[in-house]
């Protein structure tokens, strides 16, 4: 099969990911393997390939939000039959057993894997997943805006819970990238207000076509207090200023999976008044099953820029480069 392998980490500039024919993958015990339609780009793919994150796989095929078809079966697989329609996400596989596993919070699980990080991810023609951490996609989404929701979706659904935004509440968005621009018509949906602060221009614009109250760059000062924000750049310098944002009692979620260092803060204007600083780690499977259903009710449309699967590395440079508005994803085949 066709896919497209980070043999070492290196600047996306340097194009580390090689196209390379590979041996189909076997499915294992309970595992599904897919042939894949489309893999959707993540900001944390950036950060596995460019080593951000600690290298955990040698020659290591990315992609972390993947959908296709359900090609063939391994052992004991009873969930999905053969042509199901289904993704697969970041995370992987949880151990079941640590204390967090024990609390139902699967998602900080002691010894977890993830996808496109410590087994093979979505850049290829095929990829296999383990049943149980594999979604059913609803139908009313074509492949390419399917693919988004599986991790710029459901991580902006679980910050955009982090963030506790109150019904009807008003939301400070910063950066606006894939994750930012789906969780923008989540809160338009629960009857809230969004305003954003993005450095780029075309950012910028689709806020303002997805009806953001207001819109400004890093030069600008938000002309009114929120009741909660997101942080989506990867930018620590930006912690301070969104804590000075929020109002009385409001609460800041980090969605990023990597942060710059964040500077001092000073306890009066960032965070007496008991404004709250909440991270946002990975997702749990419920995350996931709760983001598909809303999404479709909605029915959510994240904004799709294409590329085959053999441009990886410039879809990867566009990313970087802020130059896609809404999320980028390889295409990969076309749905049967
Ligand atoms: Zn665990
Ligand atoms: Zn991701």
């Amino acid at each position: 099969m066709k896919a497209m392998v980070l043999e070492k980490q290196n600047d996306i500039m340097e194009s580390p990911l090689q196209r390379e024919d590979l041996a189909m993958p076997v499915p294992g015990e309970r595992e599904i393997r897919i042939k894949v339609h489309c893999c959707a780009l993540c900001r944390t793919d950036l950060h596995v390939i460019e080593g951000d994150l600690p290298s955990k796989k040698r020659r290591l095929i990315p992609g972390h939000q993947v959908v296709g078809h359900v090609e063939a079966l391994g052992p004991h697989v009873h969930r999905f039959p053969l042509g199901a329609r289904v993704g697969i996400a970041w995370l992987r596989r949880t151990c079941g057993v640590c204390p967090s596993c024990e609390m139902g919070r699967e998602n900080l699980c002691d010894s977890p894997e993830f996808t496109g990080y410590h087994a093979h991810g979505g850049f290829a023609e095929y990829a296999c997943v383990h049943e149980d951490y594999a979604y059913a996609i609803p139908a009313v989404f074509d492949d390419a805006e399917a693919a988004p929701l599986l991790c710029a979706g459901i991580i902006g659904f679980r910050a955009l819970k982090r963030a506790e935004l109150p019904p009807g509440g008003r939301l400070g968005i910063f950066g606006f990238g894939s994750s930012a621009h789906i969780v923008a018509q989540l809160a338009l949906y629960r009857g809230a207000e969004f305003l954003v602060m993005t450095r780029d221009v075309g950012h910028q614009k689709l806020a303002r076509q997805l009806g953001a109250r207001w819109v400004g760059g890093l030069q600008d000062a938000f002309p009114e207090k929120v009741d909660s924000a997101i942080i989506f750049a990867p930018s620590g310098a930006l912690v301070p200023r969104a804590l000075e944002v929020l109002k009385k009692g409001g609460t800041l979620a980090l969605a990023g999976i990597h942060m710059s260092d964040i500077p001092a803060l000073n306890y009066e204007r960032h965070l007496f008044y008991e404004k709250s600083v909440h991270s946002v780690t990975a997702n749990t499977r419920d995350d996931g099953v709760e983001l598909l259903k809303v999404a479709a009710a909605i029915p959510l449309r994240p904004q799709v820029h294409l590329y085959p699967l053999e441009e990886a590395n410039r879809a990867l440079q566009d990313l970087k480069a802020d130059r896609i508005q809404g999320t980028g994803c390889l295409q990969i085949a076309d749905q049967p």
